[in-house]
Order: C-alpha cells, then sequence, then structure tokens
C-alpha cells in the first residue's frame, strides 16, 4: 500500500529508470492477483442522448450531434456478436437517455441473458435505486459509473445537476449498487482542467476505501464542442495534472498497487491517445480487461464523446482482431470465463 506522499511523489516522477520499478512492481501484482488472461468486454454504445450538460463531453444535451438510439434487435444482435467472440460480458453504455424506460432496459438484460448467458454490465449514467433493482433481478450483474473526480467543488464545475437544486452524488449510488449486489465499478478522469495532483492522489486512495470491484481511468481529452474544451482553466501554480498517456499510466500503477484484485481497463481513451502502444502499455502496468467495440459501425461516429476516438471507423470484427493482436504481441491472453472481479469474489 502507498501513502498519499508516495502517490504524490509517483505522480510527479519523471525519472524513467524509477518509473519502470513502478511499472514492474503494478505488473507483477496484477500477475499474482488476477493472472495473465484478459477479460474481453464487449462495449455496446446503446444511445447518444443524454440529458445532461458535463463539461467535459461531447454528447452532453446540448450539443448539435445527431442522435441515435439502438433497437431492441440491434442490442441483441451486438451481443450476440460479443458471445460469438467468445467475451464474458458486454457493457451496455448510454448517455443518460430517459425515453428508455427501466421495463424496456430489463427486457434487454433478459433477452441478453436467455441468448447469450452473458455476465452484463451497466453503464448508464445515474439512476435511482428503483431503477437499479429492478435491473439486478432482471439479470444485470455489474454497473459501472466514474465518480470522474473526488474533488466535490471541481465536480460540480464539470458535473452541473439535471435541475437546478437537484444534487448529484455518484458516491451515493455506488453504494446503491453495492447494497444491491452488483459488482460495483467507477473511475476517475485524469488531468481534467482545474485537477491538482493532491485531487488525483485523492481519487486512488478513493479506490481503495470504497473497495471498487471494477477501475476505469483514462486521460480527459478536450472536446472543441464543450465548456472545458473551449475555456479550460487550468491552474497555473505547478500542480496541474497533464491529461496524456504517461500519467495514465502511472495512474493505472498505482491503481493496481492500491487495489491488486479488482479488474482494471486498459481504457480506450488510452488507446486513443497512444494507438496499440498505448492499449499494450495499460495492460503492461496493471491493467487486465480490454473492452473491444461491439455498436454498429453507422453509430460508432456519432458516440464522440471526445474527437477521434479509437475504433470509430472499425467494425466489431476489426475491433476483435486488434486486441487479438494486441495480447498476442505481449504475451497474454483473452479469458474465457465471464470475468468476474476477483475483489468481488473474494468479498462474498
Ligand atoms: N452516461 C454514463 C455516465 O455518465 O456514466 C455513461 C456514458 S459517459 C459518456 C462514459 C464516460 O466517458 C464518463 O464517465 C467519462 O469519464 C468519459 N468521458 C466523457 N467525455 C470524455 C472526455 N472528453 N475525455 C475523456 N473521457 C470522457
Amino acid at each position: 500500500m502507498l501513502a498519499k506522499e508516495e502517490i504524490i511523489n509517483w505522480l510527479k516522477c519523471e525519472d524513467e529508470a524509477e518509473l519502470a520499478k513502478l511499472y514492474d512492481r503494478a505488473d507483477k501484482i496484477r500477475k499474482e492477483n488476477v493472472g495473465d488472461e484478459v477479460h474481453l468486454r464487449g462495449l455496446i454504445e446503446i444511445s447518444n442522448y443524454c440529458a445532461r450538460l458535463c463539461a467535459y463531453c461531447g454528447i452532453r444535451a446540448e450539443n448539435k450531434v445527431t442522435r441515435y438510439r439502438m433497437s431492441k434487435e440491434e442490442i441483441v444482435e451486438s451481443a450476440l456478436m460479443a458471445k460469438k467472440f467468445g467475451y464474458g460480458t458486454v457493457v451496455l453504455q448510454a448517455g443518460e437517455d430517459y425515453h428508455f424506460t427501466a421495463d424496456y432496459i430489463a427486457d434487454i438484460i433478459k433477452e441478453i441473458k436467455v441468448q447469450t448467458g452473458m455476465a452484463i454490465t451497466l453503464s448508464l449514467g445515474e439512476k435511482s435505486y428503483k431503477e437499479l433493482k429492478q435491473w439486478k433481478e432482471a439479470g444485470a450483474n455489474r454497473y459501472l459509473i466514474r465518480f470522474e473526480t473526488s474533488n466535490p467543488e471541481l465536480f460540480k464545475k464539470i458535473h452541473p445537476p439535471l435541475k437546478e437544486g437537484m444534487v448529484c452524488d455518484r458516491f451515493e449510488v455506488l453504494k446503491s449498487l453495492r447494497e444491491l449486489g452488483y459488482e460495483v465499478g467507477s473511475g476517475a478522469l485524469i488531468g481534467i482542467p482545474g485537477q491538482s495532483y493532491d485531487d488525483l492522489a485523492n481519487d486512488i486512495l478513493k479506490f481503495k476505501e470504497i473497495d471498487l470491484d471494477m477501475i476505469g481511468v483514462g486521460p480527459f481529452i478536450p472536446h472543441p464542442d464543450t465548456p472545458l474544451g473551449k475555456n479550460p482553466e487550468y491552474r497555473t501554480d505547478g500542480e496541474q495534472v497533464p491529461s496524456n498517456v504517461d500519467m495514465a499510466f502511472k495512474v493505472v500503477a498505482l491503481t493496481r498497487i492500491m487495489c491488486p484484485k479488482a479488474n482494471i481497463p486498459s481504457t480506450t481513451a488510452v488507446s486513443t491517445l497512444g494507438g496499440a502502444k498505448g492499449r499494450a502499455g495499460g495492460l503492461a502496468k496493471g491493467g487486465n480487461v480490454i473492452m473491444p467495440n461491439m455498436t454498429p459501425v453507422k453509430y460508432r461516429k456519432l458516440y464522440e464523446i471526445y474527437p477521434s476516438k479509437a475504433g470509430s471507423l472499425h467494425d466489431a470484427q476489426k475491433s476483435h482482431d486488434d486486441v487479438i493482436e494486441t495480447l498476442t504481441s505481449i504475451g497474454r491472453f483473452p479469458s474465457t470465463g465471464l470475468g468476474n472481479s476477483k475483489n468481488y469474489e473474494s468479498r462474498k
């Protein structure tokens, strides 16, 4: 385990020989705790409608992007594609789309369960306890919702509430998910304008404190049509965290050291900035999960949360082939099971 000062020192470290030691330590911990297999999660971006105004995100409600919603048939078909590739889970992700009723999502969950038997992960934003309970009972296994930053002031700036006066508390959602028996996933953005090293160290400590089963971290990538893309308020006191692949690697490694049994992806944002080397780098520095995109090609480029998102012009087969090529190149292999988090299993 690492104390906060140590985490900050590592985040600021630029000595390559020292960093190689950090990565080596994280890689060993990864191997001892979760092994060499890599869990593949088929990502299906089921809708880009969003009621939110997140200051970082390209599909925020005010943006004039072409909106889409996948039909139930398209979603199930994409899940079957993931099944065909041998994946253990699909992730149904969307903007906060209130057109989807809880019953509709529950029906999709049941259908995918019946047709594929895969674990089902949801990433649909801040939902009520009642909805989360209904989806758990319908067969959902896991839920991903990043807290983005543990600094409440910064969070308020980048993530306004749905209506004035409402409070967004993603930690409350995470508590509900735990109570309902979900495998719980969260994470943070790296290099948000205004984010200090101290903030980022607190995020990593938070992962440990709330005992997350899945932890996704990725660099903030500015989107020109968002408040954070247009008017970023970077810190000028030398404490601003940069948003680049190297910083993401450090955070992946520190997260693995702090949370040895969690499932930790090498994220799409890292691949976007670092290409195949970025994806492989995330796996070599503590990661054990990849999320190949299974969204139909015609929708992919519309789910533009940031520009030039990796794989946005590819089809599912190409996304799959690229991931297998990366795994082969580093001597790792895809897992064959459902890919439950060892952290979740050991708590149970
Ligand atoms: N609506 C759900 C939610 O908010 O959790 C899921 C979709 S949301 C687009 C998924 C994740 O995309 C967010 O948690 C955020 O961290 C990431 N994201 C959005 N805009 C980004 C950006 N400009 N750079 C990097 N990551 C971004």
